[in-house]
């Protein structure tokens, strides 16, 4: 069997261009304008590439960009202050902290000082929770991305056999919760799960949330599997600088029945769902009808 490639550059322009039309419609209809605010901490070389490539979108989109750099020794006050004053602006309805902080930055402190009708990664503690308990909260962008793509694909996920591999609360956890929701039978694996190829094997989907470099063979794959490829590696080939997934994608394309590439797979619909939620969120500040495919 040879892999249908889930094509996740020409998916995200999709749901940016349903984001676009939608904002343009909002603000012919009602003159509201959604606004994403992006706060960067330091000068991470890699977080600094994310928020050009954030704000570049949003605007793109209709929405209006508000961009906040602070230097890497800002205090924690001053960041509760700045976030303090984006909750209180009408204008601001999406509200997201670039991680990693710097060290002396307490992370849950920060991102749990975010209003969370206006936490656009869904990461405050309410967000979690409410998405713990299938009610209607800001989900993460990476999972919502996923969840859309092999929603997409598949139509119903109901009793398909998936597995998680990774258990973090920005990737792996919420992208299971997700997977629940959508009546998956689903098993979270983690760097301590026995015997990770036998658990990998039963599964009709795969995620991959790991950040090993091709950790996941292909004779691990069930044939006529989904294969979500999260994980972002950079690593050294014959001299060049290449990225890669968490999966060998040549050997898993081989037994997969679909799978995302790396790059152009999950990467990109991250941000597109990040836009699809902060239209979320002003729709919901608003009391206006929710976006209709954008959201869980
Ligand atoms: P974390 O490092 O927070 O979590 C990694 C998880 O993988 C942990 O739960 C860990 O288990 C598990 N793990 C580590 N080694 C093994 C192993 N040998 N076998 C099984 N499980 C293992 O990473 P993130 O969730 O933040 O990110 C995962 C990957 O996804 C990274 O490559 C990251 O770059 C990428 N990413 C991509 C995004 C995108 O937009 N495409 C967005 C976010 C992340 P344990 O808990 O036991 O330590």
């Amino acid at each position: 069997m040879v892999a249908e490639v889930i094509d996740g550059k020409a998916f995200a322009a999709k749901v940016r261009a349903q984001v676009a039309d939608q904002v343009a419609k909002l603000k012919e209809q009602s003159g509201i304008t959604p606004g994403l605010a992006v706060v960067l901490v330091g000068e991470d070389p890699a977080s600094q590439v994310y928020v050009r490539s954030k704000g570049k979108q949003t605007v793109e989109v209709g929405m209006n960009s508000y961009e906040h750099k602070l230097d890497a020794e800002t205090s924690e006050e001053d960041l509760l202050a700045l976030i303090d004053k984006l909750n209180n602006d009408p204008a601001v309805h999406g509200i997201l902290v670039q991680l990693p902080l710097p060290k002396h930055l307490n992370e849950d402190l920060v991102i749990n000082s975010i209003d969370p009708a206006k936490d656009v990664d869904g990461f405050h503690i309410s967000n979690v929770g409410l998405l713990g308990t299938g009610q209607k909260s800001m989900v993460p962008c990476t999972p919502l991305g996923c969840l859309m793509m092999l929603r997409d694909y598949h139509g119903s996920l109901s009793g398909m056999d998936a597995v998680v591999i990774g258990r973090s609360n920005i990737v792996g956890k919420p992208m299971a919760q997700l997977l629940l929701g959508d009546s998956c039978t689903v098993t979270i694996a983690h760097s301590r799960t026995k015997d990770l190829p036998d658990v990998v094997r039963r599964a009709d989907i795969v995620v991959a949330a790991v950040g090993r470099p091709e950790m996941v063979p292909g004779d691990w794959i069930k044939e006529g599997a989904t294969v979500i490829d999260v994980g972002i590696n950079r690593i050294e080939r014959d001299g060049k600088n290449k990225l890669v997934g968490d999966v060998d994608y040549a050997s898993a394309a081989e037994r997969a029945g679909a799978i995302t590439p790396v790059p152009g797979g999950v990467g990109p619909m991250t941000i597109a769902c990040l836009l699809a939620n902060t239209l979320t969120a002003c729709c919901r500040a608003n009391s206006l009808p929710e976006p209709e495919g954008l959201t869980v």
